[in-house]
């Protein structure tokens, strides 16, 4: 018997468990993977980016405080997590800027810091085409022009692989059982008095989950903590929890920094600290380009809405069609150095998207508790995440996240959810 199985070890599952032994040292922690090792469902398939820059405080402080923490694991615990602080550029138009001017003001208030580059500015140091619709061609895509540049310094990226490690290793030193290769196909629900009835438990019986039901057999614990990201559904749906949690796939283009002008781009000078390019947001459709220094290359992804289906993959695959016909044709109007440029290696995950705002979900209900629901940004906010699955865990009305600042144990539950809607939306 266990005092928590946690399933799933993607960085929300240890971080969580990592913080259970801070609370709770005595614990008896199990967790569990059905892959090979730990971080490698869509932990592994991230950008790993990173920002301290929001404008809901929900959101804010989850980000701030995890990102302080990795800091703090690298200069004080001596872990290298590769951080590097590149910084984002969002590319935007006039109208973007000054419908965002009041929330970026009320930003600057709480102390967040940005930058504003002029169009030309851009032009000159990226080699960016400002003025697209001047090209027929972008005119018929419905491209728009960019007129600023809102630069993010506190911002940048992460070795996913890395921050993985150290869980991992501070997991296993504080005795926690990590087991990969197990795989949990349902939950196990138990009535609080077993009176061996056949189809317990019954209405009018109690009852709550007390493990899972694995391919190498059952697990009991005082607590279920379900950290399934995007699978999370499946085990849920079975037993009539509703999680609000949906899929949606996500892909990566990785293109080689070999040509000259893809060298210049990912080696500009002038905005951060790495003397590379900033991680770039094309204005519509938002195209992400990620400088990925260790590979030489420059990573592309977008996170497209509309058409694209919720659907849950064990092991979806990226498409060359959309790399093909949905981002080549865009980037080579504003980023004329990617002509004939051809993905080197791809890839694609899963979002684990919280249909009622898009940010996590931290919950507890018939003796299981649910951490899931990071869509696209669970690298930057899982210290916090694990810090507040933990307190819930433990029964405790506050969380601590890093720095000190309390929250609510229930500000991401579903019945008393307190999350802040995000404005900064560009
Ligand atoms: C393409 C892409 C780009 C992204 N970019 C960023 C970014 O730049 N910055 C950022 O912060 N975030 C980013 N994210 C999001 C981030 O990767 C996720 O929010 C985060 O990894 C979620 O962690 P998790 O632990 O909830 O999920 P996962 O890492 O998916 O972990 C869930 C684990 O549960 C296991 N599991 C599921 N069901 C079972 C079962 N029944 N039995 C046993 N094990 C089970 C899975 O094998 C998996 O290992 C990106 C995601 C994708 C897909």
């Amino acid at each position: 018997m266990y005092d928590a199985v946690i399933v799933g070890a993607g960085i929300l599952g240890l971080a969580t468990a990592y913080h259970i032994k801070e609370l709770r040292p005595n614990d008896r922690i199990l967790v569990i993977d059905k892959l090979k090792g730990p971080g490698q469902g869509n932990t592994a398939k991230s950008a790993a980016m990173f920002r301290t820059f929001f404008s809901s405080r929900t959101n804010l402080l989850l980000a701030k405080t995890s990102i302080e923490f990795y800091e703090y694991v690298e200069k004080k615990l001596g872990y290298d997590l590769g951080m590097r602080w590149t910084g984002y550029l969002f590319l935007i138009t006039e109208e973007e800027y000054k419908r965002n001017k009041p929330v970026l003001q009320t930003m600057k208030n709480m102390g967040l810091e940005y930058k504003i580059y002029d169009a030309d500015y851009l032009a000159k140091t990226l080699n960016i085409n400002v003025k697209v619709s001047q090209d027929e061609e972008a005119q018929m895509m419905g491209l728009v022009d960019i007129d600023y540049g809102l630069f993010i310094p506190r911002a940048g990226c992460i070795d996913v692989d890395s921050l993985v490690k150290f869980y991992e290793q501070e997991l296993r030193k504080k005795n926690v059982e990590i087991k990969c290769g197990v795989e949990a196909k349902e939950l196990i629900v138990e009535p609080k008095e077993p009176l061996e009835l056949p189809g317990e438990p019954y209405p009018w019986q109690e009852a709550s989950v007390t493990g899972v039901r694995t391919n190498i057999g059952d697990i009991k614990a005082k607590k279920v903590i379900l950290a399934t990201g995007a699978w999370t559904p499946l085990l849920l749906d079975k037993i009539g929890i509703d999680c609000h949690i949906k899929a949606k796939k996500r892909q990566i283009f990785s293109i080689k920094a070999d040509k000259e002008s893809l060298k210049k781009l990912l080696y500009t000078k002038g905005f951060n600290p790495e003397n590379c390019m900033p991680f770039l947001i094309l204005p519509k459709p938002k195209i992400w380009i990620k400088p990925a220094l260790e590979e030489k290359a420059i990573w592309i992804g977008l996170a497209d809405e509309f058409p694209r289906e919720f659907k849950v993959e064990d092991d979806p695959q990226p498409e060359m069609n959309f790399y093909e016909y949905g981002l080549y044709p865009v980037i080579i109007k504003y980023l004329p150095q990617f002509k004939d440029a051809r993905p080197y290696s791809s890839w694609a995950g899963l979002y684990a998207i919280n249909t009622i705002d898009e940010q996590p979900i931290i919950f507890e209900t018939h003796g299981v508790l649910v951490v899931s629901g990071a869509s696209g940004s669970g690298i930057m906010k899982a210290d916090a995440i694990g810090r507040i699955a933990a307190a819930l865990y433990a029964g405790m009305e506050y969380a601590e996240l890093s720095g000190g600042e309390r929250i609510k144990t229930t500000t991401f539950s579903i019945e008393k959810r307190e999350t802040e809607p995000e404005r900064f939306v560009l």
